[in-house]
């Protein structure tokens, strides 16, 4: 069944056909665009269904939304009105009247569409990637928390306990945000190599089979992708906070090629005084004892080590090379490497998991007692494998899906983690949430920073992307780098001139 949508001109079409996407996962969702009030002159079929959403002004600070349902031919399914009257400050500015318009047009179709298929998702109208920064925006506002709560769940239409989540997530990582300065960067280095290919990936990364060179090449433009970036950085007197080497999966660098990245970033960063350097260490099988004692003796405080599932059948089910013991050894190494800061990633949703597996993988790295833990739950990506071979892992409900974010909620509590960073994703299962949660004092800044969008992070290597930060505009520019590791290589050139120049006009 298809779910086509016709709008005015096709306004808002965008926000409305991710909104409606999340009732019909299932179907193809199209935006159909109309000059008119007159129902679309593209052929829709039967069986379809035709969401239709019109508005009109009642008068000067009123406005009036009506959206329909109906199913070809032309039976109507439902109906809904909202009425909105508009605040001085909203109907003076031309940007607030359109965001307020588009809100209650959204607001609208989630009650047609809740009350057709029985569904309420849990995140409301919200199907940005960003959620906290509605809650942010809110709290600069001055607003206080049970106003913010209150907008959330009567504006956003967010279930409560979601609510509670982003205004907790919110102002645990205010201190971190506020303290932001103009010449204050982080630094994302991205290594696009994996020892296998995950079931649920969509990342262009690399498998490293021993045979390639293509890592040395990649190192080779990438250390003078730092140099001359950082460099020119350096002569400004720019300053590093925060240092991310992430993938793939950095470890499965060779021991030599590591350390040639890490001596590169510790020319480059000297004489800054950085305070997070994290590596994501990843796969298990990728780290040895001389790895962590190089990570180490680089200045590398934070690590990652993602298990992503505890129960066996899963890792061998999601194509990853490693067993459940070898997680348990490599965390045990690296605590003995010294690392006091070591986050662990799990995913909600794995192929044929459960509420008792969710359990099991929970209290397993309970026993760990790491120090973050980041719950993703699984996002079915066009690009990935999983997309392909749906009929043999058919999705988890969105109910059993936010139960298992539960379990995975009330464990993190007991070894005393609260949440600090969230985002979400598109085609995620129940359309639910990402969760970073950390002890007191062992919030990650660079994810903070990198979802927060309040401070410049410069990217390095294929696939990253620099993000300006204006504060004066509030303001993010981005300038991607090349996603392909062959084409990232060939154009590597042409990518550090574009980036000089950006920092010439700075
Ligand atoms: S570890 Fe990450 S990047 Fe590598 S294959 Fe798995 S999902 Fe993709």
């Amino acid at each position: 069944m298809n779910v086509f949508i016709s709008l005015p001109n096709g306004q808002f079409g965008h926000v409305i056909w991710e909104l409606t996407r999340i009732f019909f996962p299932d179907g193809e969702v199209k935006v159909l665009y109309t000059e008119s009030d007159e129902k679309p002159v593209q052929e829709y079929r039967l069986g379809d269904y035709l969401l239709t959403a019109r508005y009109k002004y009642i008068n000067d600070w009123e406005i009036e939304v009506y959206s329909q349902l109906e199913i070809k031919p032309d039976e109507v399914l439902g109906y809904k009105i909202r009425r909105k009257k508009l605040e001085k400050n909203i109907k003076d500015s031309v940007l607030e009247k359109k965001r307020a318009i588009k809100r209650i047009i959204c607001q609208c179709i989630y009650d047609l569409l809740a009350e057709h298929t029985g569904n309420r998702p849990y995140w409301g109208i919200l199907t940005g990637v960003r959620p906290l920064k509605v809650v942010h925006n809110l709290m600069d506002e001055g607003l206080s928390d049970t106003e913010v709560l209150d907008i959330l769940s009567s504006e956003y239409m967010i279930k409560q306990e979601k609510a509670e989540l982003l205004l907790e997530t919110a102002n645990n990582q205010l201190n971190i945000l506020k303290a932001n300065r103009d010449d204050v960067v982080s630094v994302y280095i991205h290594i696009p190599f994996c020892p296998t290919k995950c079931l649920y990936c969509s990342f262009p990364s690399v498998v490293m089979n021993g045979k390639s060179n293509i890592a040395d090449s990649y190192l080779d433009c990438l250390i003078l992708e730092l140099e001359q970036i950082i460099g020119a950085l350096n002569k400004r007197g720019t300053k590093i906070q925060s240092i991310y080497i992430g993938g793939g999966t950095p470890t499965a660098l060779t021991h030599s090629q590591l350390e040639r990245l890490m001596s590169a970033v510790k020319l480059l960063t000297d004489g800054h005084k950085i305070r997070e350097y994290t590596v994501e260490c990843g796969r298990p099988d990728s780290l040895d004892v001389n790895k962590l004692a190089t990570l180490k003796a680089f200045g590398v405080n934070r690590i990652s080590i993602n298990p992503q599932s505890m129960n066996q059948e899963t890792l061998d089910e999601i194509g990853r090379a490693h067993t459940v013991e070898q997680i348990i050894s490599s965390f045990h190494m690296a605590r003995e490497s010294g690392f006091d800061c070591i986050n662990m990633d799990v995913i909600v949703g794995l192929p044929n998991e459960n509420i008792s597996h969710m359990e099991k993988t929970m209290a397993s790295l309970a026993s760990l007692d790491p120090d973050n833990i980041t719950v993703h739950t699984l996002a079915v990506k066009r690009a990935s494998r999983l997309k392909d071979s749906l009929e043999k892992y058919p999705l988890t409900h969105d109910d059993i899906a936010e139960e298992m974010l539960a379990v995975c909620r009330r464990w993190i509590r007991k070894i005393g983690m609260v949440p600090y960073y969230l985002y979400r994703q598109k085609y995620m299962v129940g359309n639910l949430e990402n969760v970073g949660y950390a002890k007191d004092g062992k919030e990650c800044i660079y994810n903070i920073q990198m979802m927060g969008e309040k401070q410049t992070i410069w990217g390095f290597g294929a696939g990253a992307v620099t993000k300006l930060y204006f504060s004066a505009e509030d303001r993010i520019e981005r300038v991607p780098n090349a996603k392909d590791v062959t084409v990232y290589i060939k154009r590597i050139e042409e990518t550090i001139m574009r980036k000089k120049m950006i920092i010439e006009k700075l």
